[in-house]
């Protein structure tokens, strides 16, 4: 299972795809703006087991906020979202704003639809995620992708019903990996976020629910079998709340 990935974005993404569908259960194909979407619908739609989502990033945001009003029909039919949400670091201080309408357009209109369930961008901006989502109940079901922010903006997570998915990228610096061991256990899926998100200096590939098991494992006191059977229940409870024809 891998509950955000940029399938697309690989150089050989067809193959990849097909690779995907092979090993994996789910696999949850996050799109950058309403364009792509578009464009990966026509080219990997076909492909079994592989959720394409609308979204638009926050990073894309600057140049591609014109392309809302698509991102905001596309939801309409589909029963997730993503990728969306803020980026708070310094190199997209200046899009704020824009970012901050963009995110809350897409969550009211999860909102007005009944309900979806999104996968988000937090980076530097965890607080400006969560006020957003806390003003529009109904939204649905939060994922945190590649949660990075403080204990405390977990635990209001945590609070809010948000799941959190991780891969193996999260634990490469040693602040990552003690976020990710204080995460809700019963609240983590896996991800991989590649092909931006690399390990050992290679893209993580979107089977890669193993090896994050294997990474979680020491921390949660358990085997890398226990760990990979946590997240593969996890997976499936989360799976049951997106309604998709699989
Ligand atoms: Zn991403």
């Amino acid at each position: 299972m891998d509950f955000h990935c940029h399938l697309d974005l690989y150089p050989n993404a067809r193959a990849v795809a097909e690779e995907a569908a092979r090993r994996n259960e789910f696999t949850w194909l996050v799109t950058t703006s309403p364009r792509a979407y578009e464009a990966t619908s026509r080219v990997l739609g076909h492909v079994p087991r592989v959720l394409i989502t609308p979204g638009l990033h926050p990073e894309l945001v600057a140049r591609r906020a014109s392309e809302l009003p698509e991102l905001l029909k596309q939801i309409e039919q589909t029963a997730a979202v993503g990728e969306i949400g803020i980026d708070g670091s310094y190199r997209f201080k200046a899009s704020l704003p824009v970012q901050r309408q963009v995110f809350e357009a897409a969550v009211s209109r999860s909102r007005e639809l009944g309900g979806k369930v999104l996968s988000i961008h937090s980076r530097g901006a965890v607080k400006d995620v969560l006020t957003i989502l806390l003003k529009h109940p109904g939204y649905g079901t939060a994922v945190l992708h590649w949660f990075t922010g403080t204990v405390a903006e977990m635990e209001a997570a945590y609070k809010m019903g948000c799941w959190f998915s991780v891969g193996p990228a999260a634990f490469s610096s040693e602040a990552g990996s003690a976020m990710a061991a204080r995460l809700p256990r019963e609240r983590v899926v896996p991800e991989s976020d590649g092909p931006f998100a690399e390990e050992n200096g290679a893209p993580i590939q979107p089977w890669s629910m193993e090896r994050t098991a294997q990474l979680f494992a020491p921390h949660w006191e358990c085997t890398a079998h226990e760990a990979l059977a946590a997240l593969h229940a996890n997976g499936q409870r989360l799976l049951r709340t997106i309604d998709w024809p699989s």
